[in-house]
């Protein structure tokens, strides 16, 4: 069965924003809103690095990266749980939707998500330009939306806009319960780790660290060749085998965030995340 999931090589990531800039684009996420955020990890502002400058001839020990953050399409998802009227409820490929004709607006959902994923349109959504570039359904005043992995573009057979729009190739989108899938393949080859693990929500989102990927493979033929040189990930690295079926059909990811840990978020004026 098909079991979407993400992996997001935080080695490759340069904190340019372009999944969260074409993710409003794509799916018309009224102002002020955002369904993919780019946190970042050091300091104590977005942007900031932790550590000192160099000075009096020491090395400085400055050090920042960033952790693009979205919707987890969790295995188990506990908005899934809590929604009383089964307005979130998970698909057969995995991706965790909302049906805005059903949601009430009681916001248990964002209670319940650990992830902060999830905002609520207080107001009638304002969009600028009116109508964004993806095919998706308009979300009225008094719901709940979030990131939907660009479902419609993948009923279409393509990766969802963050995917195709980031310039460092630092995200990889696939079926996480096809072992041949590049997903299956980067989780197998990479140490990951998945956002707190411990709530037992069985995140879907796989972040790479320590080494760098080559990157979200391209059509060319040079990526298509280097693309071919992943059959040779079959043989497990650090993580063991993928799961063969069911689950999140991930391999083992290395560690765990710990609430304690979550990197700085920004904080967006007029939003609800
Ligand atoms: S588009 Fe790619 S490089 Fe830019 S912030 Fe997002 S994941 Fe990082
Ligand atoms: S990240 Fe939050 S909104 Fe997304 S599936 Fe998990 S609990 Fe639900």
């Amino acid at each position: 069965m098909t079991n979407y999931g993400l992996v997001i090589d935080q080695e490759r990531c340069i904190g340019c924003h372009a999944c969260a800039v074409t993710c409003k684009q794509e799916n018309n996420v009224g102002l002020g809103q955002y369904w993919n955020r780019v946190l970042t990890e050091g300091g104590d502002k977005m942007d900031t690095p932790a550590g000192t400058y160099p000075e009096n001839g020491e090395d400085g020990t400055l050090e920042m990266s960033y952790q693009p953050t979205a919707c987890q399409h969790c295995d188990n998802a506990p908005c899934v749980k809590v929604c009383p009227v089964n307005a979130t409820y998970t698909r057969e490929d995995g991706i965790v939707e909302i049906d805005y004709d059903k949601c009430i607006g009681c916001r248990y959902c964002m209670a319940a998500c650990p992830y902060n994923a999830r905002v609520f349109n207080w107001d009638e959504p304002q969009t600028v330009p009116e109508d964004g570039t993806g095919d998706v359904p308009a979300r009225p005043q008094g719901v709940v939306e979030k990131c939907t992995f660009c479902s419609h573009r993948v009923e279409e057979g393509l990766d969802p806009a963050c995917v195709v729009n980031c310039p460092a190739d630092a995200r990889i989108f696939g079926d996480l319960d096809n072992e041949e899938s590049t997903v299956s393949k980067y989780i197998r080859k990479y140490q990951t780790t998945r956002l707190l693990e411990d709530r037992g929500t069985d995140p879907k989102t796989y972040y790479i660290r320590g080494e760098m990927s080559p990157g979200r493979p391209q059509t060319s033929d040079k990526m298509e060749s280097e693309l071919d040189d992943v059959s040779v990930w079959s043989e497990p690295k650090d993580n063991g085998p993928v799961e063969e079926s069911g689950g999140s059909g991930g391999g083992g990811s290395h560690g765990s965030l710990s609430n304690d840990a979550l990197p700085h978020v920004p904080a967006f004026e007029g939003g609800d995340d």
